[in-house]
């Protein structure tokens, strides 16, 4: 039985099936799925068969026609031409649609004509719209039967606009999801960064990622090594393409580098710098970026597609741009770490050596010291015999001759003296007496006092009315202070001073000797307690006649006394040391006061 349909039936069928077209254009999950919904929708309430939907890219006004319905191939490239012919557009602004009722009208120069009506295709309309990256255009192909009414313009316009609101939808959830999976990326180079491979690793493992951030085929990354020559580390690049070092100026890679500048190309064939070896494997998209560290170009990563659809875009370029900026730290921060491990062992090494080298001195200077003790006693008891007379009248050269000997012996034997005492200090050979510093000073200021008019010089004490004890070795003690005074006697020029202070500060008993002479320079002072350091002149001899040892000893003996010394000078106003020494309370004596010496 056949069925009669009612015209107001008919309707109804008719809007009912056009519902659940319009339906399947908005719940369309892909492009593919999209597009034809949108054909079939078009088909049925214009009456077009033949459909094709055309992107501009807006970055790189490459036209691709992702769906054509009905067309010859020849057809689909001429509406293709007319997109490509489209100046770049404004994004925010979409053309009115183009409506051609009846090709015959169309001017004869123009050639899409005769195309047309070769085709036997009487009537087209272009209708235009826009997404996030690309301006699109779909073309409606009609009979003569297809008029085009505005009513059907506007129909067609809302039936395309609610495909675009779709493909904008899917194209935000692939950004969302793009979004995720660089993030989830991002944080594999940090991670990747954090662990500490080494370097190769690392430029390796950033390669891959950067590859896979953007879903490209291959890549390499290049590191400049001794500024001539780029090495690689490639990830997904095929064994036939045989990287190789490349020489400074050779390649695309060279020219990123040189230029700090990033390098997108939508077919790798047509850089000047291209590699053959490259084009033969078709490389056709490329995206390479500079590798910037401490704003020094270390290298650039180069990701390739083969694919002819694939191109990078800029966003893509931005993205790997951040990467290589990673890869710069990466690379400065694996340098810095592998010198600062080179240094620290080299270091590590001197120390040691450093440390046997002390103990051997030690010990020569120990065996030195004690050998030479006994026979410079016999040789001073023998030239004091000679000069007494007692073994015979010397005339008066022969007098001048021991003079000398004796001279030299006793020079020898303070350094003997010196190098004993300063054993001693180090080895801690040390009596533990009560010492009353007042008494210490007297003496000592007695014993100065002759030498000091001899010179010409002013000594003078300035001294607290009461102290503590200290505690230590007396003779070792007295070193201190003839070291510092002859030292201020040597160095201080007639009519100057010398003062002795002694005070109390907390629990410690300060004892400063001060010169006007003619003081150190602020280079020689971190060193002048150095052992046999001397401050020299410009032909490097020293300006008065000594060891080296006399401060080395003070140092070593005040330390030993868990004290510490210090100097302070000014080149021709003068030097003043400062020891600090522990005070001590005596528990079988009393405090000690002025009035108890005097
Ligand atoms: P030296 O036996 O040469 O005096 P020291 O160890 O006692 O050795 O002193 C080291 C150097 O410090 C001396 O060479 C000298 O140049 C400098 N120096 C020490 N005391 C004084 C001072 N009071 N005034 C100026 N220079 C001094």
């Amino acid at each position: 039985m056949q069925l009669i349909t009612h015209p107001m039936d008919n309707y109804q069928a008719q809007s009912h099936e056009l519902a659940e077209w319009l339906q399947s254009i908005q719940n369309a999950q892909t492009t593919d799925s999209l597009w034809n919904a949108l054909s079939q929708t078009l088909q049925m309430v214009l009456g077009c068969k033949k459909t094709a939907v055309y992107l501009k890219n807006l970055t790189t006004a490459t036209v691709t026609c992702p769906y054509a319905n009905g067309l010859t191939d020849h057809m689909r490239d001429v509406f293709a031409e007319t997109m490509r012919s489209y100046a770049a557009v404004n994004p925010d602004l979409v053309f009115s649609p183009v409506v051609v009722s009846d090709v015959h009208q169309i001017p004869d120069e123009q050639l899409i004509k005769r195309t047309l009506i070769e085709e036997m295709i009487d009537a087209y309309m272009l209708i235009f719209f826009t997404t996030f990256d690309s301006w699109g255009m779909v073309a409606l192909l009609g009979d003569n039967a297809t008029l085009f009414s505005p009513n059907e313009v506007n129909t067609g316009q809302a039936i395309v606009e609610l495909a675009v609101a779709n493909l904008k939808n899917q194209q935000m959830q692939q950004k969302l999801a793009a979004a995720r999976v660089r993030e989830l990326r991002r944080n594999e180079i940090t991670q990747t960064l954090n662990q500490a491979f080494d370097l190769p690793t690392i430029l390796q493992s950033i390669c891959r990622i950067a590859t896979e951030l953007i879903y490209a085929d291959g890549g390499v990354l290049g590191l400049v090594v001794d500024n001539q020559i780029m090495i690689f580390y490639p990830y997904n690049v095929p064994a036939k393409m045989n990287l190789r070092p490349a020489m400074r100026g050779r390649g695309v890679a060279w020219q990123i580098v040189e230029s700090a500048q990033p390098v997108l190309l939508t077919d790798y064939g047509t850089h000047p710098q291209a590699q053959i070896k490259w084009v033969k494997n078709d490389i056709k998209a490329f995206l390479g970026v500079p590798i910037i560290g401490n704003d020094e170009c270390l290298g650039a990563i180069c990701l390739f597609d083969t694919s002819p659809e694939r191109q990078f875009t800029r966003e893509e370029m931005d993205l790997i741009e951040s990467v290589g900026r990673q890869a710069g730290m990466a690379i400065q921060n694996s340098r810095m770490l592998a010198e600062v491990e080179q240094r620290a062992s080299a270091l590590a090494n001197s120390l040691s050596r450093q440390e046997e080298l002390d103990k051997l001195k030690n010990q020569f200077i120990h065996a030195v010291s004690h050998e030479l003790r006994t026979p410079l006693g016999i040789i001073y008891g023998h030239a004091e015999l000679l000069e007494s007379g007692d073994l015979g009248e010397l005339t008066l050269v022969q007098q001048n001759s021991v003079q000398i000997v004796l001279r030299r012996i006793r020079m020898l034997t303070d350094m003997v003296e010196d190098l004993t005492a300063l054993m001693a200090a180090e080895t801690q050979e040390f009596r533990r007496d009560f010492i009353n510093p007042l008494q210490l000073v007297y003496s000592m200021l007695a014993e100065y006092r002759m030498q000091a008019e001899d010179l010409d010089l002013t000594l003078q004490a300035e001294l607290a009315e009461s102290l503590p004890w200290l505690h230590g070795d007396l003779t070792h003690l007295r070193r201190v202070f003839d070291n510092l005074f002859s030292n201020a006697f040597k160095y201080t020029p007639a009519g100057g001073s010398v003062t002795l202070r002694m005070f109390v500060e907390g629990e410690k008993i300060i004892i400063e000797v001060a010169d006007t002479g003619e003081g150190i320079e602020a280079q020689h002072l971190p060193r002048i307690f150095e052992r046999f350091y001397q401050v020299t002149d410009e032909q490097y001899r020293p300006r008065r006649k000594g060891t080296g040892l006399g401060l080395a000893l003070v140092k070593e003996i005040v330390e030993a006394h868990r004290g510490e010394v210090y100097v302070e000078s000014e080149l021709g106003v003068g030097t003043t040391f400062r020891i600090e020494l522990p005070g001590h309370v005596n528990p079988e004596g009393e405090g000690v006061t002025k009035g108890q010496l005097v």
